[in-house]
């Protein structure tokens, strides 16, 4: 096989992206699909961390609207995010591939705490690290700490999966003559307030020069794909 694009990567999964048909929760399916699109790269001898989202169970937000003190929400939220990355090593496991559950928030009985150099060395040892409880600050989101691990783990692309193939024009949903962008810059995202990801997140990622592409999950070989320096989705840089 010709040189991987990228030997080291992070994933980043929100909660919806588990959902599948599902108004809540976690589709068993989706989960299933979503690990064998990583064991395909894992198999190509690439580094992989995994930031997961919990936006299928709770969001901080939801629980503010109702009125609940916003930074208690925020706690809820990322506990949901440990629910969904128990679910995913399960998985993934499933296919024998190994992987360590690393929280920002200590979780000694079903987690590691995050230690930087710990989680490097899963890496090293071909570990799939996945990374819960968001930045374990309340006022964040699993975005922000997508960013931030992408930098601490030296990856050289942040994946951000959705459920569409990239970044349009226009909603692609809603519009049927949206039209994809293949290339975007950070600055752009920003200036048209892009949904890509929350604009912490964006400007992180524009100050250490991480590029960013946003992929449609659900498109079989998608990762594989990507390491194979094919071109797919929007790459934001
Ligand atoms: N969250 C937080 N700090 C973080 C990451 C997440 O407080 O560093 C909370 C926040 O309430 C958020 C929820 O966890 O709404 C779930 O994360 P997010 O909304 O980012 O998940 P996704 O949209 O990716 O499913």
């Amino acid at each position: 096989m010709a040189k991987p694009a990228y030997n080291n990567i992070l994933l980043k999964l929100s909660g919806e992206a588990l959902l599948g048909e599902l108004p809540f929760g976690i589709d068993d399916k989706m989960i299933k699909k979503i690990s064998f699109e990583v064991k395909q790269v894992w198999e190509m001898g690439v580094s992989i961390s995994i930031v997961i989202g919990g936006g299928n169970i709770f969001r901080g937000i939801k629980g503010a609207a109702l009125g609940m003190d916003r930074a208690s929400a925020d706690y809820m939220g990322m506990l949901a995010t440990v629910i969904n990355g128990l679910a995913l090593q399960d998985s993934l496991e499933k296919l024998d591939v190994p992987t360590r559950v690393i929280s920002a928030i200590e979780m000694r009985q079903i987690s590691e705490p995050y230690i930087r150099r710990r989680a490097l060395r899963h890496l090293e040892k071909g570990r799939v690290v996945i990374f819960v409880a968001g930045t374990g600050n309340p006022y964040f989101t699993t975005d922000t700490a997508a960013a931030l691990r992408a930098m601490e783990m030296g990856a050289q692309v942040l994946l951000k999966a959705t459920k569409v193939d990239g970044v349009y024009d226009k909603d692609p949903m809603v519009y049927e003559n949206a039209k994809l962008i293949e290339e975007i810059t950070y600055i752009q995202v920003l200036d048209q307030n892009l949904k890509v990801m929350d604009s912490t997140a964006i400007s992180m990622c524009m100050e250490y020069k991480l590029p960013i592409i946003v992929l449609n999950i659900n498109k079989e070989g998608i990762l594989k794909s990507i390491i194979e320096g094919k071109k797919v989705g929007t790459l934001v840089s």
